[in-house]
């Protein structure tokens, strides 16, 4: 087999930046300590580049969602370090997690019972304090089930952390109250923007995951997280329009004057959605190019009207500010990173 070459798109993590976002979060996580969130492909920037940045910045604790998250992570962190959020699911599960030595985190009477057949040992606990989506009730916390667990970290999670409502306190609260109820080493109830509510939240241990990857979810956060993220992709072709000539599917630009275009080896199907069309901006050094027309599959076309330098061929930088991004685009900052595809070359 001939050698690839590389991909015309890259997508860059500052791991330096990576590491000191973890080290902020950790140090305004007061006395408690940050873990992180790295499911979902390290929120789309790589499980392993980003599980090995943070391990080697003093991080310990990292949380996946699905059981098919660990052995990737396997391969950077020690397997009593990994956490399961969505818990077992079915016996396969629980006897997988048994073998491996990733932490599950149980969620409901159900999954307590199939991890006690399954060999039981040490896990987490999550409960559900308002949030309604998953997560032991605290009704149920009385189970015989329950009270057998090995419980490292108690668990909660925040339904509104990014916003100001009472519904904060009150898990919070409830939470509090609920710790006295069941034997546990640890508790843990704050994500990103919980970190920022207050040394109430803190407890023992934090969840980051958006704000490690650049993300703003609270305005006390801006001074504190830097981007960590850069998306390049090449130019392929170069063209001159006249005026009055469209560009793209279904032709929703039309050239004001005579123009030159560019068309970008980056489409929605690499995770730079059709919500960019005729809005994003990419660039050039300093030089902003925005987008024309509707964005395809595999490319987007720039106008390059104030880079008469560049040539097919050069590359161009998506300007990818995760809070302002998100302004522009309507996706979420979480969408915004998770949703960037598998083209990319990581690094
Ligand atoms: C994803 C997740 C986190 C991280 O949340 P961010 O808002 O990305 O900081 C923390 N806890 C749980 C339970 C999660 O599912």
């Amino acid at each position: 087999m001939p050698d690839l070459p590389p991909p015309n798109l890259k997508l860059t993590v500052d791991r330096a930046a990576l590491a000191d976002n973890w080290r902020a979060l950790d140090r305004l996580s007061g006395e408690a300590r940050a873990g992180a969130a790295v499911k979902a492909d390290g929120y789309g920037l790589g499980v392993k580049l980003v599980a090995s940045t943070l391990a080697e910045a003093g991080c310990r604790d990292f949380f996946v969602a699905h059981w098919s998250e660990v052995p990737d992570l396997l391969d950077v962190v020690p397997a009593e370090q990994i956490s399961v959020l969505h818990g077992p699911i079915d016996a396969g599960e629980a006897a997988y997690g048994i073998a491996v030595g990733a932490r599950p985190i149980i969620n409901s009477v159900r999954q307590a019972r199939l991890w006690h057949e399954a060999g039981g040992g040490p896990c987490h606990l999550m409960l559900d304090t308002g949030m309604n989506r998953l997560g032991l009730p605290i009704a149920a916390i009385g189970d015989p089930a329950i009270a057998q667990l090995e419980v490292e970290v108690l668990m909660s999670h925040l339904q509104c952390a990014d916003e100001d409502v009472v519904a904060n306190d009150r898990q919070r609260a409830v939470f509090d109250e609920a710790r006295g109820q069941i034997a546990h080493r640890a508790a843990s109830l704050s994500n990103s923007a919980g970190i920022a509510l207050g040394s109430g939240y803190h407890f023992d241990l934090t969840r980051p995951g958006l704000s490690l990857y650049g993300g703003i979810p609270r305005a006390e956060l801006a001074d504190h997280i830097r981007q960590v993220v850069t998306i390049e992709a090449a130019i392929m072709q170069i063209r001159n329009l006249e005026e009055g000539e469209t560009v793209g599917y279904n032709a929703t630009f039309t050239a004001p004057r005579a123009m030159r275009i560019g068309t970008v080896a980056l489409g929605y199907a690499d995770g730079y959605l059709r919500s960019w069309s005729g809005k994003g901006r990419m660039r050039s050094g300093e030089t902003i190019l925005p987008v024309v027309g509707r964005v395809s599959m595999d490319m987007t076309a720039v106008d390059l009207g104030d880079a008469p330098q560049l040539k097919e061929g050069d590359w161009i930088e998506a300007v990818y500010d995760l809070p302002e991004a998100s302004r522009i685009s309507g996706l979420s900052q979480y969408e915004l990173l998770t949703v960037l595809g598998s083209r990319f070359e990581r690094a």
